[in-house]
């Protein structure tokens, strides 16, 4: 298994108040998979991902992504996975605004050990022409290729999106989900991605269903659907 967490916990502390967010999450998802995790607000969803993606940490349990103990690393060894290992996709792109298109994708490190430069990520985002425009002269579904571009030029062996169309209107949502799909089946990278809409877990291989910090249901679907074939 490419992703394998036992029995993840994780509180919260504000004041004398805790918050259990996470109640022992059990999840496993297989290498070149595409998971989803649907559940309502304030359900654990992004400190699920947070965690897995080392930019949070677990309180206990065991979080182990291809091989690798995610929960015991240090926190320079944590640093080196999420650079190395992990690209990051937000619902609001999170691209610098001073910065071009280009400028935006080459802030990323350990850029120079991919096998992939500028211009192929750009091509297979499909913004090629735009590379020397400002986030702001963008349209929200060509910023948010801009962010994936950013995600996947340093081949990372994950691919996390924390709800990737939350602002995005149907047809450009169902593009950048297509998007997604060909990143997938191109580079072989394991997609795991948050979303509300229950129509789009059609095209995940597994989705987890998470509910108050437990997954409360899962399911494994045999023949994901394309994402243009998805109606919602
Ligand atoms: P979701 O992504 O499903 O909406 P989150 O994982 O963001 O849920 O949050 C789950 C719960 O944890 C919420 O109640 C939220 O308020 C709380 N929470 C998230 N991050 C923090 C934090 N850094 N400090 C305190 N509470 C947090
Ligand atoms: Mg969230």
């Amino acid at each position: 298994m490419f992703i394998h967490i036992l029995n993840l916990k994780k509180s919260y502390q504000s004041g004398v108040v805790t918050t259990e967010v996470l109640k022992g999450i059990e999840m496993k998802l297989e290498k070149g998979g595409i998971g989803v995790i649907l559940g309502p607000s304030g359900s654990g969803k992004s400190t699920l991902m947070n965690i897995i993606g080392g930019i949070d940490r677990g309180d206990s349990g065991s979080v182990v992504v291809d091989g690798i103990e995610v929960n015991q690393l240090d926190d320079n060894k944590l640093t080196t996975y999420r650079r190395e290992q992990i690209g990051f996709v937000f619902q609001f792109y999170n691209l610098v605004p001073s910065l071009t298109v280009s400028e935006n994708i080459e802030v990323v490190s350990h850029i120079s050990h991919s096998p992939l430069n500028m211009d192929e990520v750009l091509e297979a985002v499909g913004i090629k022409d735009k590379k020397h425009r400002f986030p702001r002269e963008l349209s929200g579904g060509e910023q948010q290729r801009v962010s994936i571009a950013r995600a996947i030029i340093k081949n990372p062996k994950l691919l996390l999106c924390d709800e990737p169309t939350g602002a995005l209107d149907y047809s450009t949502s169902r593009s950048i989900l297509q998007l997604l799909q060909q990143v997938n089946e191109k580079y072989g990278t394991t997609i795991l991605m948050i979303t509300h809409n229950t129509a789009i877990a059609a095209m995940a291989d597994r989705v987890f269903k998470l509910r108050s910090g437990e997954i409360v249901a899962e399911s494994v679907n045999q023949i994901p659907v394309p994402a243009e074939r998805i109606e919602w």
